[in-house]
């Protein structure tokens, strides 16, 4: 029994996704040339940072027929994302110097991936696809040129390759390991807050994963570097992709050892601790303060949330 009724569990944000990748049929181009050739298929497309959605009388949508996506404006990459119900999937780049004659459309929206999560501008079902092919998207925009020999690559693999024509080199589209974690001292969690931040809100604690490192001492190299807090065990709660451009957010525990803080004011505009009951207020929105824990939509609520729910020491 959870000692805090925190209401229904809210959906974990880019993670519902219907979209089989169909990873083995990438190198298949007849398949592919195929599917798009078909009625069914549908593009998501992506103009700069910006995804592109259709207004219409039922709400947004993001999902094009391919052929109209292919006559919005040039463009610049296909992905294969994968197929639903058999219907191909691709994720489109058009020409980004578009965007302000598509922003003039009126029966367009070109808006960021972050606030059609955070205002629910589409259906859910979108929302996984939506993140991979952005992601992708902007791993092709920004490396163009081989890291080898510096000669233009083409894309092969249905969008999920790049190959150097001159040195031969094959180059795959990256995910950057983040480690989100809460630190936890008995009754206690330490949440921060970085400048950028909403009014009011606070969150876990967050950082990239080195090369050569452990996502356990990640926990505990980001926890003291941002707070100064020594952690001991580390619990692997949940991932979620997080499109900002291309992140695996991989959300964690961590069992703090020592509780004087030490904040990084170049990383953080500031880090305390919190007790539950306070956590919960935070959750419910119901903070005598005006103070939140960040959107359901991120897997730092998430994390937080089944601290909260535990009805029992986590460590
Ligand atoms: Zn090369």
């Amino acid at each position: 029994m959870s000692p805090f009724d925190l209401g229904p569990k809210p959906r974990l944000g880019y993670t519902a996704d219907p979209v089989e990748r169909l990873s083995e049929r990438r190198s298949d181009a007849e398949f592919l040339a195929e599917l798009a050739g078909r009625g069914d298929a549908g593009a998501y497309v992506v103009c700069g940072d910006l995804v592109v959605l259709r207004q219409g009388q039922a709400g947004n949508d993001p999902l094009f027929a391919l052929t109209q996506a292919q006559g919005l404006a040039p463009v610049r990459e296909t992905v294969f994302l994968g197929t639903v119900g058999g219907a191909g999937r691709f994720g489109i780049a058009i020409d980004a110097g578009e965007i302000e004659a598509l922003k003039a459309k009126t029966d367009l929206l070109l808006t960021d991936l972050r606030s059609i999560a955070v205002q629910g501008l589409v259906e859910t079902q979108h929302l996984s696809a939506l993140a991979e092919a952005k992601a992708v998207l902007h791993w092709h925009a920004r490396h163009r040129f081989c890291a080898n020999c510096g000669a233009l690559t083409r894309t092969v693999q249905g969008g999920w390759r790049r190959d150097c024509p001159a040195c031969a080199a094959q180059h795959f589209p990256r995910t950057d390991p983040v480690v989100i974690m809460l630190a936890i001292d008995g009754e206690r969690c330490l949440l921060g807050r970085q400048s950028r931040f909403a009014k009011g809100m606070w969150s876990c604690l967050a950082g990239f994963v080195e090369p050569g490192e452990t996502i356990e001492d990640a926990v505990r190299r980001e926890t003291l570097e941002e707070a100064g807090i020594v952690c001991g065990r580390v619990a692997y709660f949940a991932s979620q992709p997080w499109p900002f451009p291309m992140s695996l957010m991989i959300g964690c525990h961590a069992q703090a050892l020592t509780t004087e803080l030490k904040v990084d004011r170049s990383e953080l505009e500031d880090a305390r601790w919190f007790a539950r009951d306070e956590v919960a207020a935070m959750v419910l929105r119901k903070h005598p303060d005006g103070l939140t824990a960040t959107h359901p939509f991120a897997i730092a609520h998430h994390i937080i949330r089944a601290w909260l729910e535990s009805d029992q020491s986590f460590f």
